[in-house]
């Protein structure tokens, strides 16, 4: 038998099928590294408009996860898509180096070496560790194939950046927005310090909840206002609900609301009667909480009745005025609410409203302070059992039992969190309308998801003033200058805050802590002194568009676009917008794009306690970052995802299809020069023409839906469009044409014509998903004319798409369906022994008339697209017992197993088998094509 195989077109392709991206990746950063790609890019797209992504810095600190990954991922997809869209894309990295988990990282240390440091040595090891860590996730982010500037990135420890923190404060002061005030704030005795409300958790916690009397001063002037003042007792007492009795020392007044009613209760208590107010409407559940068997209601009042009547402390020699608020409400408790101004913001409003002093008898560790009556030096966590003994002395506990309630913690410490009135600096809501000039700003942002720009307002609406001072060692100094005697700043505070600015901008923070003020101030300087808060991190971080939009020439203010998880809203989103607004008026971005979280099978946040946690870099080792990142694109970010090792598994699977469809284009491309062999767009086979015009469409799609940051939806038609399009129809079909006809045939350059195209457009479309392999295959395309596929911008050579067809506009998606149903008949006649591949099986198509005018153009070529040795079409009314119907009206089927011989070059089985003299083996098709004649084909 003659070996025909030398004759035959077969694919070659030194494209590897198994991808092996662990040892391959790395070979591909170090290209993209060697080629300086990022710095290559900025030049060759610097007159190209911009596209700014500013990146919001993750936390020096450990090594990065999913979320990590997540959130560099989509960013780099989008910038790579705007890239291949035309704009330049600079992307600036950066950390966020300062703060608490720092310092404890290094205190940690330092124990365990048994060392104590001055301060400045203890910054000095904060900012090794914090670029410590910077490095290490670096070198992750890169492996993700991330593209930046690496080189460079922002920290906020740079010396500038500091810099420029302390003029962004200088800003905010001369536009009067800074305050200093004595406020509560949530604290943490742990970390000794406020807390941003970024770093306050909320956890369930079991707390006392009493009911105490607080007796009116003056009974008879209670009763009278409640217009019953012939009843004769000395026993009238308000009674109060609270679950943080370690207030009580802070007590200055007790809050009505104005507008509810109250009720004159007389209560039959254990042999005694007494007189209790209580909100009208929370009686009933009051006395039931309490155990009060009788009682009846004798008069009512509202509110307002009893503005300033005095009351007696629940235990100290001394009388708390009633005051109204409108925070009071019928939610919980009495109505009358117990007020500490040092321990609550509504209490706090309430209190300055009043002109109330705030008391705060609370030290940094959680202690009474030495001049508190009773308590002095115990801790505010274990003196409840004190004052409830005390309170059952004075017998003015009323009943107490224990609640589980949710309750803010310290993130960090994990413990409950006090409020704790401090003198803190603060950047003012409403003193300078920056709430309101915030409202009108966020109007102006873009925000995605839908619900975000709600979620943002409400937000600023509701939110306290912002404490920006911290009492800690690594951080941003407040470099503020207040009078020894009236704690007021400097009159010249905003120029000089410039001149000490320039100093760290050369020495570091270190300067400040060294600064002898005198060079400063001259003789002034014994009248003032430094202030020793640092900055909250928040602030540092909310200032990156001051210290790295405004200064990078690459870049620009405001920026394109910010890209974070939902937890920023409260946290980086925020301040950025309020410092945004502060200092320049308007958001530092035009567009918010928010994702969510990663979630295991479960539903559950990825915990190292739960044990669900899928680190990064086990992902690459094992599958590759183009895993990772397909993963991420595949997922519906604005929602909650989840990962585990079996969706991973499956993400793999779909790899594997866009790696052998690339596989296939490449391998049968392998002798075609474009220069040389392309075939004009209007030449094309029917088929051919079908796939480039298909492809060109797609792409339409796929550009909105990356310019609708739309990746999933990208991925999905992508996908769609390989295991579809491509794999189970268009390369199935033209595998015969491919390989039989004459190398140079019109017939055979046409299909790769089309495959060129499909390549050069598909290669682009991965390229932001799944960038090493898309590098991969860009390397193997022998006619690229740039040394990376991130130097190219979205294929657009598909040629004149206008064809003279004869075909009708829904030909080929009926041809689908026609093949469809001839593929299910063929598995039925495959699987009843009747045929082996289709090539063994002749079909009969029994058309109604309209399909059969449809199909009849191409009657010829029609075994081609069915993949069968012959195609035959007849009228329905051809009456043949044996044809079967289908799930196509129009249509019935008829399976035969071919009586001929098969050809043993193409396998097609033909009469003509047999009948050619030299070549005995083949059908007259191969017979020509290998003496040179060739066939010519129009549609398939
Ligand atoms: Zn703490
Ligand atoms: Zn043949």
């Amino acid at each position: 038998m003659a070996d025909y195989k030398n004759t035959l077109n077969l694919p070659q392709t030194d494209f590897p099928m198994k991808a092996n991206l662990p040892k391959r990746e790395p070979e591909i950063l170090a290209l993209w590294q060697q080629q300086s790609i990022y710095s290559q890019l900025r030049k060759q797209n610097k007159q190209a408009k911009k596209f700014v992504l500013h990146d919001g810095p993750p936390y020096a600190n450990g090594q990065i996860h999913i979320g990590h990954t997540l959130n560099k991922v989509l960013k780099d997809i989008v910038l790579k898509s705007k890239s291949l869209a035309g704009f330049d894309t600079p992307y600036v990295p950066g950390w966020d180096c300062h703060g608490l988990p720092i310092e404890l990282n290094v205190e940690k240390a330092l124990e365990k070496e048994k060392r104590r440091v001055a301060p400045e040595e203890f910054r000095a090891l904060c900012r090794q560790y914090a670029n410590s860590q910077m490095q290490l996730q670096r070198d992750a982010f890169q492996r993700l194939g991330v593209l930046g500037d690496w080189q460079q990135p922002y920290l906020t420890m740079d010396y500038s950046f500091e810099a420029d923190v302390i003029r962004t404060l200088a800003k905010i002061i001369a536009n009067g927005h800074l305050h200093r005030g004595s406020k509560p704030v949530h604290w943490c005795v742990q970390c000794c310090s406020a807390l941003a409300e970024a770093e306050v958790e909320y956890q369930d916690k079991s707390s006392p909840s009493i009911y105490i009397r607080f007796a009116a001063s003056n009974p008879k002037l209670w009763l009278s206002h409640f217009g019953t003042p012939d009843i004769t007792t000395e026993s009238v007492a308000i009674l109060v609900w609270t679950t943080t009795p370690w207030t009580l020392p802070a007590n200055q007044a007790v809050a009505f609301n104005s507008s509810i009613e109250y009720a004159l209760v007389r209560c039959s208590w254990q042999q005694t009667t007494e007189y209790l107010v209580i909100a009208k409407d929370l009686v009933p559940q009051v006395v039931q909480q309490c155990g009060i068997t009788e009682h009846t209601i004798v008069a009512t009042a509202v509110g307002k009745t009893f503005e300033h009547l005095l009351l007696r402390h629940p235990y100290l020699d001394k009388e708390v005025p009633v005051l109204l608020g409108e925070h009071v409400t019928l939610e919980a408790g009495t109505g009358a609410v117990h007020t500490a101004p040092a321990h609550g913001q509504d209490d706090y409003t309430v209190a300055t409203h009043y002109n109330l002093a705030v008391v705060n008898p609370v030290d940094d560790q959680g202690l009474f302070m030495p001049d508190t009556p009773l308590f002095a030096g115990e801790h505010v966590y274990k003196v409840h059992t004190h004052i409830l003994e005390v309170l059952q002395q004075q017998n003015t506990l009323l009943h107490a039992e224990t609640i589980s309630h949710s309750y803010p913690h310290c993130w960090r410490h994990k413990t409950p969190l006090i409020f704790r009135a401090t003198p803190q600096w603060f950047i003012s809501m409403d003193k300078n309308n920056l709430r309101a000039q915030t409202l009108a700003a966020i109007e102006q942002v873009k925000w995605s998801p839908s619900w975000a720009q709600a979620r943002m307002t409400a937000m600023i609406e509701q939110r306290p003033d912002w404490c920006i001072s911290r009492q800690r060692v690594w951080g941003t100094p407040m470099t503020l200058l207040v009078h020894r005697q009236t704690d007021t700043l400097h009159p010249n505070m905003v120029a000089l805050m410039e001149s000490i600015a320039l100093l760290i901008e050369k020495h570091g923070i270190d300067a400040w802590h060294n600064l002898d003020i005198a060079s400063l101030l001259g003789e002034e300087a014994s009248e003032y002194r430094k202030v020793t808060d640092s900055l909250d991190v928040w602030f540092d971080s909310g200032a990156t568009h001051a210290a790295v939009l405004l200064r990078r020439e690459e870049l620009q203010w405001p920026a394109d676009m910010y890209l974070e998880g939902s937890d920023q809203f409260r946290g980086w989103f925020q301040s950025s917008l309020l410092t945004g607004v502060a200092v320049y008026g308007h958001a530092p971005y035009q567009h918010v794009l928010s994702h969510g979280f990663t979630l295991d099978m479960q539903a559950r946040k990825m915990s190292k306690s739960l044990g669900n946690v899928l680190a990064p870099d086990k992902i690459w080792d094992s599958l590759g970052a183009d895993i990772l990142r397909l993963w991420v694109a595949s997922s519906d970010y604005k929602n909650e995802q989840t990962i585990s090792d079996e969706i991973l598994q499956r993400i793999a699977d779909a790899y594997r299809r866009l790696r052998n469809t690339a596989r296939f284009l490449l391998a049968n491309l392998f002798d075609f020069d474009p220069q040389q062999h392309c075939i004009a767009t209007s030449e094309l086979l029917e088929l051919d023409y079908w796939v480039v015009k298909r492809t060109f469409d797609l792409q339409q799609d796929i550009k909105q839906s990356y310019e609708d940051y739309d990746f999933h939806g990208v991925s999905q038609k992508i996908q769609h469009f390989c295991s579809f399009d491509l794999g189970s129809f268009y390369l199935d079909i033209i595998k015969d044409r491919q390989y039989t006809t004459m190398t140079d045939s019109h017939a055979r350059r046409s299909a790769q014509t089309a495959m060129y195209h499909v390549i050069c457009a598909l290669t682009c479309w991965l390229a932001p998903l799944i960038s090493f392999t898309a590098e991969e295959i860009w390397q193997h395309m022998p006619w690229r004319e740039q040394p990376s596929i991130f130097f190219t911008t979205w294929y657009d050579d598909f040629g004149v798409l206008e064809k003279n067809t004869l075909l009708a506009s829904n030909f080929w998606p009926v041809v689908m369906q026609v093949r469809d149903q001839v593929n299910r008949e063929l598995e039925v006649a495959r699987n009843a022994g009747l045929i082996g591949s289709g090539l063994a099986a002749e079909v009969h198509l029994y058309c109604s008339e309209a399909l059969l005018n449809l199909l009849r153009p191409i009657a010829e070529e029609l075994r081609f697209i069915l993949i069968t040795s012959a195609a035959t079409l007849h009228p329905l009314s051809t009456t043949d017992t044996e044809a079967v119907t289908t799930q196509m009206e129009e249509l019935q089927l008829k399976i035969t197993a071919s009586v001929h011989e098969k050809c043993q070059r193409c396998w097609h089985r033909r009469a003509k088998v047999g009948k050619d003299a030299l070549h005995p083996g083949l059908c007259e098709r191969c017979v020509e094509n290998i003496s040179g004649l060739g066939e010519i084909r129009q549609y398939a």
